[in-house]
Order: structure tokens, then C-alpha cells, then sequence
């Protein structure tokens, strides 16, 4: 049985002051599957952190939702907070709705909807999330550029700067493709050989 927790962020007053929070994690509430639905000021703090266990642990969650500012800053918080609850970190959707909407709208009826709009389909996709497992597998750290024109020659050359060893492979008997046939490239008028 799916049972989703919801924590919808206010950020101090970054996303509080545009979007009504309290009424947005009311809203989620009674969403599918949803079992649980808060509103906190900060939602990466220790506190933040702790309200999602807590409620993991007693409402029995096996899906969280926090809405809150963008992934790139947060979702691996969330990620490992999720396994501090003895939940897959993959059942988990982060909802942007700081960069996505407090910073970029000022009417907060339309704010508020829009962060509640979002959340709705935070719901519909973590619901169909699939526990995944984190596997380590060994690379070869070599590249294989096929093309021999300009992009595929200096593909190779930047990778190989880094150290890695490139094949190049390139079916005609030159390299330098398109490149190659041209008299000279404007605006230098150099050859282009
Ligand atoms: S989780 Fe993001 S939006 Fe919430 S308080 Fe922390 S930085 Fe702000």
C-alpha cells in the first residue's frame, strides 16, 4: 500500500512570503495516497530533517514529498535523510517551489495553486516510483570517437588532454571531413588544411 508523507518547505519567509504553505500542505492532505501532509520552516535543518523520520516512523511512510527550493540544492539531504528512516532514497520526489515559484511570481493566490499544481504531480509520480539500488561496476577508461572531422578531432584531443586514451575512427582514407575541402574559413582566410 502506497503511503505518501508530504513536507512542504517556507524556507524562512523565501518561499512563506508568496506561498501560502500551511494551505498548500493542507491541500496535499487529502491528495492519493496521501497519509501525512506538514509545513515546516526549514526543511533541511537537523529539525526539518527529523520531522521526516519521525513521521515515517509513525505513520509508516514509504513515500516522501518535499517541496521546497531546487534539487541541485537539496535532494541529497533528502536522500540520505530518507535512509536515516529506513526508506529507499528513491522513493522520494523533491518539488521545486522556491526558484519555480516564489522567486518568479508575486500574486500569491496563483502562487499558492500553482505550488499546490506541482505537488499533484509530485504525488501521481511517487506513487509510481520503484525502489532502486545504488551498484558500483567497473569502467574502462578509454573513449572510442567515431568521426574524423573537426568536432570528432577535437573531441579526441580534449578528451586525451585529460589523460585518457582515444580511438579515433574514421571511415574515409583522410581525416578533417567537411573541413578538409574547403579552400579557407572566413573571417581569417586561413587554409583550412
Ligand atoms: S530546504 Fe531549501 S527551501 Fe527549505 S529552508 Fe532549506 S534551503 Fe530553504
Amino acid at each position: 500500500m502506497k503511503r505518501i508523507g508530504v513536507f512542504v518547505c517556507g524556507c524562512g519567509t523565501n518561499i512563506a512570503s508568496t506561498v501560502d504553505v500551511d494551505r498548500v500542505a493542507e491541500v496535499a492532505s487529502v491528495m492519493p495516497s496521501v497519509v501525512f501532509s506538514t509545513s515546516y520552516k526549514y526543511m533541511c535543518s537537523d529539525p526539518g530533517q527529523e520531522q521526516i523520520k519521525k513521521a515515517a516512523e509513525e505513520h509508516n511512510l514509504n513515500r516522501v514529498i518535499v517541496a521546497s527550493c531546487s534539487p541541485r540544492m537539496h535532494e541529497n539531504t533528502f536522500r540520505k535523510a530518507m535512509s536515516g528512516a529506513g526508506l529507499n532514497p528513491y522513493m522520494f520526489e523533491m518539488v521545486n517551489i522556491r526558484e519555480q515559484v516564489s522567486w518568479v511570481h508575486s500574486n500569491k493566490d496563483e502562487a499558492t495553486q500553482k505550488a499546490i499544481d506541482l505537488i499533484r504531480m509530485a504525488v501521481a509520480k511517487v506513487e509510481r516510483n520503484k525502489p532502486l539500488q545504488v551498484t558500483t561496476i567497473p569502467v574502462t577508461k578509454k573513449a572510442l570517437v567515431i568521426g574524423g572531422g573537426i568536432a570528432g578531432m577535437q573531441a579526441a584531443i580534449d578528451i586525451a588532454e585529460t589523460g585518457h586514451q582515444v580511438i579515433l575512427v574514421e571511415r574515409s582514407t583522410t581525416i578533417g571531413g567537411k573541413m578538409a575541402q574547403l579552400d579557407k574559413t572566413f573571417p581569417t582566410m586561413d587554409c583550412s588544411a
